[in-house]
């Protein structure tokens, strides 16, 4: 049974995005992923957008293998904010976000994510045995579809974004993939 039957004041309504809104939400996190490379940090980057889906009201980048960008801002947004805040809120992310990051935000009650690249564009920018990400083979969507008490929205991967987020991100990874891939 969904839960929004048995505690609507938990699912407050969540205005839809509109594409420039979407643009806008991915710029702010590739933004914040442009300069976590800088500081030698890994290509991935999230933001929190509020209820009005404008207002970015935290970012992160990824700071390492286990305390990726988008689980980290989930964490720190359920500090921040309420559980019917949050599910008015959308995370964007550079990248698909992983499993456990997805599982996060599902406990975060953060009720919509928006990605630009996919998680199969991931693999093959860190080809196989990058000791910097080993890529799994899982998707969002499928983890969320475990999770049937909440109807977390999910849009991407979208395809102009992603186009610029794969040739940013290729940037790092063309360094650290193996010589064999
Ligand atoms: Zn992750």
């Amino acid at each position: 049974m969904a839960a929004v039957e048995l505690v609507p004041s938990l699912f407050p309504e969540r205005k839809p995005l509109t594409p420039a809104q979407i643009a806008a939400g991915v710029q702010a996190a590739l933004t914040v992923q442009r300069r976590a490379v800088t500081f030698g940090k890994r290509p991935f980057a999230a933001a929190l957008v509020g209820p009005d889906n404008e207002t970015v009201l935290l970012t992160h980048q990824s700071v390492d293998q286990v305390n990726h960008a988008e689980s980290s801002l989930a964490r720190l947004a359920y500090k921040h904010y309420t559980k019917e805040y949050l599910w008015q809120c959308t995370l964007f992310s550079t990248w698909e976000p992983c499993g456990m990051c997805t599982t996060t935000i599902y406990w975060a009650h953060i009720g919509r994510i928006v990605f630009a690249g996919s998680n199969d564009q991931l693999y093959e920018l860190t080809g196989p045995g990058n000791k910097e990400n080993f890529t799994m083979d899982w998707h969002t969507r499928d983890i969320l579809k475990g999770c049937q008490q909440k109807n977390i929205e999910v849009i991407g991967p979208l395809e102009e974004e992603s186009r610029i987020v794969v040739e940013e991100s290729d940037k790092y990874w063309s360094k650290t993939r193996t010589a064999s891939s």
